[in-house]
């Protein structure tokens, strides 16, 4: 079995609904073993063509799947909920991006694990720092508890805001 950490955002719809019923579906899903979700929170687009606020969390889960195949599975799901792609990182109901695979250092067209922005997005490192504050990046050698409390000493000019269970 490997943990793997899935992000989980939405822009279009009814967001929380969405992220919510990703939750359970990844929660009862078959190829997953044990699944932690974190909170939800509200948070500021970030890139001009985003629209409006996003939910965001994240997800950490047990799998037998290869890093391709667990891309599949969540490309399907964006799809499930019903995501059309337009505009790169234009509105959308659903996205779910991997953000790690173990420790593993992955750079195919398709996949790039840890997910290369990671570090500077406080809507993945405060969720991630939920169910996952001792993993460690394989490249920076920085656990996501140290990533956060380095991106929050910066100037990141971004907005975030936990919302009730
Ligand atoms: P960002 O990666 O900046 O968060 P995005 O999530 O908006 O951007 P998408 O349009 O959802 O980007 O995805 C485009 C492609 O990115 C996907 O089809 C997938 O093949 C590729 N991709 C590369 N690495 C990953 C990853 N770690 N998780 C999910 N998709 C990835
Ligand atoms: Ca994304
Ligand atoms: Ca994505």
């Amino acid at each position: 079995m490997k943990q793997a950490a899935i992000g989980v955002g939405s822009n279009l719809g009814d967001s929380v609904r969405i992220c919510r019923d990703v939750f359970h579906l990844l929660r009862n899903h078959p190829a997953l073993g044990i699944v932690k979700t974190s909170s939800l929170y509200r948070t500021s687009p970030v890139g001009s063509d985003a629209g409006g606020w996003f939910i965001n969390g994240a997800v950490l889960i047990e799998t037998l799947l290869e890093p391709l195949a667990l891309l599949d599975l969540m490309l399907d799901i964006e799809r499930s909920f019903g995501r059309v792609r337009t505009i790169k990182w234009g509105p959308r109901t659903l996205d779910l991006d991997i953000l790690f695979y173990g420790d593993s250092q992955i750079d195919l067209p398709r996949l790039k694990a840890p997910h290369p922005l990671m570090s500077e997005r406080l809507f993945v490192l405060m969720p991630l720092a939920e169910i996952a504050p001792d993993w460690v990046h394989p490249q920076t050698g920085r656990s996501v508890r140290q990533m956060l409390a380095l991106l929050l000493q910066t100037d990141h000019g971004q907005q975030i805001q936990k919302l009730e269970k």
